[in-house]
């Protein structure tokens, strides 16, 4: 352990990577520890990495000149964006069309369709080029931090730096062993996300279908997004997703006999919604879902982090540098905690007319009507995008 960093960032998914860029342009010493060996994972391509973008992320991103190097958005354009009856978003699984939309003084365009893989690899390119060390096969799996710096370790190796950041994700262990208090709300539902060959596929609709037990989404042949009101019981569970648990799920929920034969790939989430009463402790910070965790309904997530590393980005730079006035980074936790609420509010909302309930039936019905309207639409694509935060 020769060197002291002036930041170690745990976590290279893409809140660490550009808070990572975000520093090294500012000229600070940055090194990367990612516990997966391989960056490669199906999860994280097309189908199911896609991510949508709202309008900060992708003015974050043009201000970085890397809008143009995010490819997936040019090949897949938003299905007929510019056509009227097109499909823009939804709220709770009920959609809201482009034409519907008073989008007059918004940027343009206020969201696009971005793939994991290659944001992370975009932005680990740029990572490398302005010379952060990423080291991969690192766990970091314990700290400790006294007034002038960081010790982190990771299994047999030990780091040192002035600051570290957690972006290691929804378990993050930075977070645990920072001594950050995680607060919020407990599941209601597991969510599936899995690609699998079925026998009978005829039998299930295309797109987006509720049922009495639940939602399921076919988004192409084989690709299924699973909602099972189950209390969040086999997410908690950490298990992996097996043949006869990913068949028994989509025939309860929605409510055909299907045969799955093959089970390619599979993962869980769920609506736990949290997030951490103070973004700083000491020495160490906090970013991304590492922060805060709250089910991707409305694609929030990705963009609620990468809003974090650009405010934390130059403050942190400022303070290292010695330039930054009494309590700067203060203002970090000041300004993005109150953002991270109203984005697990966001998606508590959609959770509670989603239920399997007469209730909550009623009342997405009546949704359904408000989304049909100019001033419905608008303020859900304003939301969702980014453009018109709530006051
Ligand atoms: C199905 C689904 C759809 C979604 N759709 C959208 C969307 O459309 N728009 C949107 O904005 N968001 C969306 N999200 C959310 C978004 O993917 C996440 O919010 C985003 O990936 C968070 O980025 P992150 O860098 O904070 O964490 P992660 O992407 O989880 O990255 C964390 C990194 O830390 C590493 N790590 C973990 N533990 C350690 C450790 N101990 N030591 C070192 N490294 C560690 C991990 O390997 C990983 O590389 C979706 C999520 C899901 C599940």
């Amino acid at each position: 352990m020769d060197t002291t960093y002036d930041v170690i960032i745990s976590g290279a998914g893409p809140v660490g990577l550009f808070l990572a860029c975000e520093l090294a342009s500012a000229e600070c010493s940055v090194l990367v520890l990612e516990q997966a060996e391989d960056p490669h994972s199906p999860l994280k391509q097309m189908p199911f990495g896609l991510r949508g973008l709202s309008a900060p992320t992708i003015a974050a991103f043009e201000r970085r000149g890397l809008l143009d190097q995010l490819e997936t958005s040019k090949r897949v354009k938003q299905a007929g964006s510019h056509v009227a009856s097109a499909q823009a978003g939804h709220f709770a699984g009920l959609p809201f069309f482009y034409g519907d939309i008073d989008s007059a003084g918004w940027p343009s365009p206020a969201s696009l369709l971005s793939e994991m893989a290659e944001t992370e690899a975009v932005l680990t390119r740029r990572a490398l080029s302005l010379g952060v060390e990423i080291v991969r096969g690192v766990a970091v799996s314990g700290v400790e931090q006294d007034a002038h710096g960081v010790l982190v370790q990771a299994g047999e190796r030990a780091f040192a730096s002035r600051w570290l950041v957690g972006c290691d994700g929804a378990r993050s262990v930075v977070r645990k062993a920072g001594g950050f208090e995680f607060a919020g709300t407990e599941p209601e539902f597991t969510g599936y996300t899995m690609q699998v060959d079925i026998a009978d596929a005829e039998r299930l609709q295309p797109g987006r279908v509720m049922t009495p037990a639940g939602m399921y989404v076919q988004s192409q042949p084989g690709y299924f997004a699973v909602q099972d009101f189950d209390g969040g019981a086999f997410h908690q569970t950490g298990q992996p997703v097996t043949l006869a648990q990913a068949q028994a799920v989509l025939r309860r929920i929605s409510q055909t006999e299907v045969t799955i034969t093959a089970l390619h790939a599979a993962t869980t989430w769920s609506d736990r919604a949290r997030q951490v009463t103070s973004y700083r402790n000491g020495r160490i910070l906090l970013a991304g879902d590492a922060a805060h965790i709250h089910s991707p309904l409305g694609g929030q997530g990705l963009n609620l982090g990468i809003g974090d590393a650009v405010d934390l980005g130059w403050k942190l730079a400022v303070t290292l540098r010695g330039d930054a006035p009494e309590g700067l980074l203060d203002t970090y936790h000041a300004e993005r905690h109150p953002i991270g609420a109203q984005v697990l509010d966001w998606s508590r909302a959609q959770v509670a007319i989603m239920r399997p309930t007469p209730e909550a039936r009623a009342l997405r019905a009546i949704f359904g009507d408000l989304l049909k309207t100019r001033d419905g639409a608008t303020y859900i694509a304003g939301r969702v995008w980014g453009i018109a935060a709530k006051d």
